[in-house]
């Protein structure tokens, strides 16, 4: 079974803006404080994991053994069929130095070139660690359709390009309750609430 968080304080293991915000607003409802890694000092590790778990979990340890609080952490990205999953757990990695956006949606759209197969998923995966070690995993996606060119000022990464199934606006063009409602980190924000905050 999986350890229940009672504690009033939480660190978002997280220097991404956009993240750290959405987080924010999911969490508003529980009455969580929430301090950022950035605003402790808390240094980034390195993100050498193989899979949005592992490095959600790395991400999640650092932060409570800095700390001494417990901490939650996202590794997110987005995965392309026609591309075998790219770029997938290097999704930020894509954007280059520069955190560009514009340039990792450029190098999604011209690697896909032609390609009839559009398709492509979101995926998060959230790790809350707590100082001693123990850690709970989560991961959540929601399928789509890429479009080009970009669409719409809102979210953030890849979210312009992104149709969620069912679905004919982009997450760059939806109001973020809505985005709220169906994205991946909501998703694996509900599994997570579902074990660690609701009593069984
Ligand atoms: P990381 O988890 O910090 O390695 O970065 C994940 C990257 O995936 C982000 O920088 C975004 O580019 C992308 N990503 C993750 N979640 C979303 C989302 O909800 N919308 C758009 N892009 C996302």
């Amino acid at each position: 079974m999986a350890r229940k968080f009672t504690e009033k304080r939480l660190v978002i293991a997280s220097h991404n803006p956009g993240k750290l915000r959405e987080i924010a607003e999911l969490l508003e409802p529980y009455g969580i404080e929430v301090v950022s890694a950035g605003a402790l000092g808390l240094p980034e590790p390195e993100e050498t994991g193989s899979t949005f778990v592992e490095n959600a979990e790395l991400k999640a340890r650092a932060s409570a053994e800095g700390s001494g609080l417990p901490a939650l952490a996202d590794d997110s990205g987005l995965a392309v069929k026609a591309l075998g999953g790219q770029p997938g757990i290097y999704s930020a990695r894509w954007a280059g130095p520069g955190k560009d956006f514009g340039v990792a949606m450029e190098r999604v759209n011209r690697e896909l070139g032609e390609s009839p197969d559009r398709s492509a998923a979101f995926i998060c995966a959230l790790t809350l660690c707590w100082p001693d070690g123990h850690c709970e995993s989560f991961e959540g996606r929601v399928e789509g359709a890429l479009v080009w060119p970009p669409r719409g000022e809102r979210g953030f990464g890849y979210d312009p390009i992104f149709v969620a199934e069912g679905e004919s606006i982009t997450f760059g063009e939806m109001e973020p309750a809505r985005k709220h409602g169906m994205s991946h980190r909501a998703r694996a924000f509900r599994q997570l609430v579902a074990a660690l905050f609701e009593n069984d």
